[in-house]
C-alpha cells in the first residue's frame, strides 16, 4: 500500500530506518516466554535441550516445574494435550524517534514439543507514532481474523482501518494489543507525555494510556492520584467509563480508591436499579464494595423476582378478564339467533357460531373467522337486494360500525349506505339482545 499523503509518507520513511530488535532484546522477550518441561508417558522432556529422564512427575506437577539436569534450565511445567502446544506474548519498546513518540509491538512465539523440540520466531505486528500536536497514526500488519495473535506477517506495517471519511480507529479499535505483556527497559517518553506522569504500568496498555492523556485531563489525574485500577478502566473502557464520569468525580474528591471498577459499575446499576441516589457518596462510596455490591444484588433479584410476578399476575387478569367478556358477548350473539335486520333493501344476517364465521371469511375471502373470539362486537353478513356484499363489525362499547368489508376486504359499491343503514337502526340491534 502506498503512502497517501504527506504526512504517511513522512512516517512511512521514518518506519524504514526502524533499527531490528537486538540479540539482546530477542533474549529478553524469549525469557518471559519461559522454558517447558512436558511430560512423555512417565518420563520428563527438557523442550529447551531435548534431554529426557526419569522423575518424579507428581513432585513436578506439584512444584509446576523442576530444572533440566542436563541443560540446568528453570523450566515450567505443561500439560501438552496435543504433541505441542503454543505460547505467544506481546512486547514494546516504548522510544522518541526524530520528534516522534514512537511504540513498536513485537510478538514473540514459542511452540513446544512433547518430542523435546521448540520453535520460536518474533514479529513486528504494530507501530503508533504520536507527534507533539498529539496526532496519531496507527501501522499495523493485516489481520487474518479477530482473534489474538492472527496477522498476516508478510502484508507490511502500513496504516491501516482508516476509512475514506478520514475516520482513524483507536488502537483497541485496531485490534492492536498493545504491550499488554509488557514494555523492554529504560522506554523513553516525549516531554508532553512525561509532564502529564505517563510511565508503564503493569495492566494497562501504554498506547491507550498515551491516547487517554492526550483525550483529557482525566486519565492525567487518575494516574498522578495512583488510581490504577480506575485508571486502567479509563483507558481500555473509555465508553463505559465515561458514562460513569460523574461518579469517578465523586470518588477522587472523597478520595475513595476503587480497586475493582467492573464490580463498582455493576454495583452502580443495581443501586440505580434499587432506585437509590448514586450521586450520594452514602450509596456511591461504600466501605467494603465486595459485600455492598452482593447486597445490592440479592435486593436487585427479589425486587426483580417481585415485579415479574406482578407483571404475571397482570397479565392472567387481564386474560380472566378478557374470557369473562367473551362469554357475555357469545351470550349476546345467541339472542340474536333468527334476528335479520332489514331495512331499504339491505338485509343484515348476524353471525353466531364459529361454522358461521368461518363460512363467512370463506365466502368474502378475508379473516373474519379470528373475530369470533372478539369480545364486544357482533358481526354481520350483510347483503343489498339478495347479493352479499359486505361483513360488518358492529362495536357493542361504542354502538357503531367499527369496520365493514367486502369481498378480498375491498369495500362494495353499496358500502356507505350498509353502514349508515346498520347505524340508523341498531336500536332494534341492541333491544334484540337486551
Ligand atoms: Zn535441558
Amino acid at each position: 500500500m502506498r503512502a497517501r499523503n504527506k504526512k504517511e509518507k513522512h512516517i512511512y520513511h521514518l518506519r524504514d530506518q526502524q533499527k531490528s530488535l537486538t540479540d539482546k532484546q530477542k533474549a529478553w522477550g524469549y525469557k518471559r516466554l519461559n522454558n517447558y518441561v512436558v511430560f512423555r508417558y512417565s518420563r520428563h522432556v527438557c523442550t529447551e535441550c531435548g534431554y529426557k529422564w526419569q522423575g518424579d512427575t507428581e513432585v513436578t506437577r506439584k512444584n509446576n516445574g523442576c530444572s533440566c539436569p542436563k541443560c540446568n534450565k528453570e523450566l515450567k511445567y505443561v500439560a501438552l494435550d496435543n504433541s505441542s502446544e503454543e505460547f505467544v506474548k506481546l512486547f514494546s519498546i516504548v522510544k522518541v524517534f526524530k520528534g516522534f513518540q514512537v511504540i513498536r509491538n513485537f510478538e514473540f512465539y514459542k511452540r513446544v514439543f512433547r518430542s523435546g523440540e521448540n520453535r520460536t520466531s518474533v514479529a513486528e505486528v504494530s507501530q503508533t507514532w504520536i507527534d507533539t500536536d498529539g496526532k496519531i497514526t496507527y501501522l499495523r500488519l493485516n489481520r487474518a481474523g479477530n482473534w489474538n495473535s492472527c496477522w498476516s506477517y508478510h502484508s507490511g506495517l502500513e496504516v491501516r482501518g482508516n476509512n475514506a471519511n478520514g475516520y482513524y480507529p483507536n488502537s483497541a479499535e485496531l485490534g492492536m494489543r498493545d504491550n499488554q505483556d509488557g514494555v523492554y527497559p529504560g522506554m523513553k517518553i516525549l516531554p508532553m507525555f512525561k509532564l502529564r506522569g505517563a510511565k508503564y504500568i503493569s495492566g494497562i496498555s501504554i498506547v491507550s494510556l498515551f491516547e487517554g492523556l492526550l483525550k483529557d485531563t482525566l486519565t492525567e489525574t487518575l494516574l498522578k492520584v495512583k488510581q490504577y485500577g480506575l485508571l486502567q478502566f479509563r483507558v481500555h473502557s473509555p465508553h463505559r467509563s465515561e458514562e460513569l464520569k460523574r461518579h469517578i468525580m465523586i470518588a477522587l474528591r472523597h478520595s475513595y480508591v476503587v480497586h475493582d471498577p467492573m464490580l463498582w459499575d455493576d454495583y452502580i446499576s443495581f443501586m440505580k436499579e434499587l432506585g437509590k441516589d448514586v450521586f450520594n457518596p452514602k450509596y456511591l462510596l461504600p466501605e467494603n464494595l465486595k459485600e455492598a455490591h452482593n447486597e445490592a444484588h440479592r435486593l436487585v433479584e427479589i425486587q426483580r423476582d417481585r415485579i415479574h410476578a406482578e407483571q404475571l399476575e397482570e397479565k392472567l387478569k387481564d386474560s380472566k378478564e378478557k374470557a369473562r367478556q367473551l362469554a357475555i358477548t357469545r351470550r349476546k350473539r345467541k339472542k340474536l339467533k333468527g334476528f335479520l335486520l332489514k331495512a331499504r333493501g339491505v338485509v343484515a344476517r348476524p353471525l353466531i357460531t364459529k361454522t358461521d364465521f368461518k363460512k363467512e371469511g370463506k365466502a368474502m375471502n378475508h379473516c373474519v373467522a379470528d373475530y369470533e373470539i372478539k369480545p364486544n362486537v357482533l358481526v354481520f353478513s350483510v347483503s343489498v337486494n339478495g347479493t352479499h356484499l359486505e361483513t360488518t363489525e358492529f362495536c357493542l362499547a361504542k354502538e357503531k360500525v367499527l369496520q365493514s368489508r367486502g369481498y378480498d376486504n375491498d369495500p362494495s359499491n353499496y358500502h356507505n349506505m350498509i353502514v349508515k343503514t346498520i347505524e340508523k337502526n341498531k336500536q332494534k340491534i341492541l333491544k334484540q339482545i337486551s
